[in-house]
């Protein structure tokens, strides 16, 4: 896990936003919190959580990370889940929900006394939520963590779901179109990076250009890069159709770089449909790397000229963020989460096609002067709004004002 300091983020957001996290952690000073999950490397959670528990730690909570473990037919079953939950159309059986609980079940012999001990639990996706049916005796307040674009959920896996999230005191969601008909207090926090971390910290150009030699990827000619898990609704088909349209109008180049997660198991799948998609163009470079290749990306990032997140459907969309960081302009999809960061003429372009991509990678390709400009903006939209100091302090909030609430009878939680 990540082991810098709170005082190391000075030099990125200045001392007031430090002090303020120290000054609302005083009053949660002790209190426990536990995170649970269902990988630790590959996605944006793991990525958040990486730095989230030991700035906690240092904040004076005692905070922890647990992350369930499961089968081949549990992740085929959560992998449904969150298919269903993005608006897919995926079938639930029977046989489907036992493998979900009883995997659930299993890992909760494991954590039940930590879980029901907590003063706060934080329960990421679908994947560990059945654990609050498993844990009766429950001290703490428990919260329900939706990462995922729940805009339009398939109606027989969130009416399911629904049963299990109703449980919990609160939900937490990245926006107000992910909130759902619940019985409890819905939150919005929308993710946020960690400028200090492998993934984000400055690289020397030294270090740039070997990443680009190991994997033959040209310095001289303008790269189009997206970095995702081999995922259907990460649309890397539809990015490779794009980037077929510009048909040397431009002169590009395009790397889809990604890797798998452990609690994913369709990438495999998905990487050959996207290997047959590019076969034959000697332009498109298809990185299938580790989960650890921080680095890596962070020097694919940097060395981009414009950076493509064409979702179909996104939760939040940490690439964009980093990109963004990195003062790369972003074409993304025009769904969820990447709204949030991409506005339209501004941090980048938002596209519902694979020809409306295409159009404006040829656009900005032939405007040089506007990719520096949009990157400058890009940059400084995420210093305002998606560094960690910003998603800490509303965690913090969060967890104070329902501790308070509660004792002051304010909110109803
Ligand atoms: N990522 C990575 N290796 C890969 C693909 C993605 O480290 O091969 C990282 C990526 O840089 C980002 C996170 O995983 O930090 C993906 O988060 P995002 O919110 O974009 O999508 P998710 O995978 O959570 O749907």
């Amino acid at each position: 896990m990540n082991s810098r300091t709170l005082s190391e983020y000075r030099r990125v957001v200045g001392q007031p936003p430090i002090s303020q996290l120290q000054q609302l952690a005083r009053s949660l000073e002790g209190a426990t919190v536990v995170h649970v999950n269902s990988t630790r490397e590959g996605g944006g959670v793991a990525e958040i959580l990486n730095w989230k528990v030991p700035l906690m730690n240092e904040l004076g909570l005692i905070a922890s990370w647990e992350v369930i473990e499961g089968n081949d037919d549990f992740f085929h079953t959560t992998k449904a889940f969150h298919n269903g939950l993005q608006g897919n159309s995926v079938p639930l059986t029977k046989p489907m929900i036992e493998a979900y609980e009883s995997v659930v079940a299993k890992n909760a012999e494991r954590l039940r006394p930590l879980l029901e001990q907590a003063d706060f639990v934080f329960i990421h996706d679908p994947q560990p939520a059945f654990l609050i049916n498993l844990c009766p005796n429950r001290r703490g307040k428990w919260f329900w963590r939706c990462h995922i674009d729940a805009s339009r959920p398939n109606r027989r896996i969130w009416s399911y779901l629904r049963s299990i999230v109703n449980q919990y005191d609160a939900s937490i969601f990245s926006m107000p179109a992910f909130t759902q008909r619940l019985d409890h207090p819905q939150f919005l926090i929308a993710p946020s990076i960690d400028p200090l971390s492998d993934k984000n910290c400055e690289l020397s150009s030294r270090e740039i250009d070997s990443v680009l030699g190991r994997f033959n990827i040209s310095d001289e000619i303008p790269l189009l890069t997206q970095v995702s898990r081999f995922d259907r609704f990460k649309d890397p088909v539809g990015v490779i159709e794009a980037f077929n349209m510009l048909n040397g109008s431009v002169d590009a180049q395009l790397v889809l770089a990604g890797g798998g997660a452990t609690d994913d198991p369709e990438g495999a799948a998905v990487f050959e449909e996207v290997q047959e998609a590019a076969a034959g163009n000697r332009r498109i470079h298809l990185l299938m790397l580790p989960a650890d290749a921080h680095r890596t990306i962070n020097a694919l990032q940097r060395a981009s000229t414009i950076v493509i997140q064409k979702s179909l459907q996104e939760g939040f969309g940490l690439t964009v963020t980093e990109a963004m960081w990195k003062g790369k302009p972003v074409i993304g999809g025009n769904v969820g989460g990447i709204c949030l960061q991409v506005h339209n003429h501004h941090t980048g372009f938002l596209v519902d096609t694979p020809e409306g991509a295409a159009l404006r990678i040829r656009q900005l390709l032939n405007q040089p002067d506007r990719i520096e400009e949009m990157g400058i903006t890009a940059r400084r939209f995420v210093a305002e709004n998606f560094l960690l100091t910003r998603h800490l302090r509303e965690y913090l909030t969060l967890m104070l004002g329902v501790r308070r609430g509660i004792e002051n009878n304010l909110i109803a939680v």
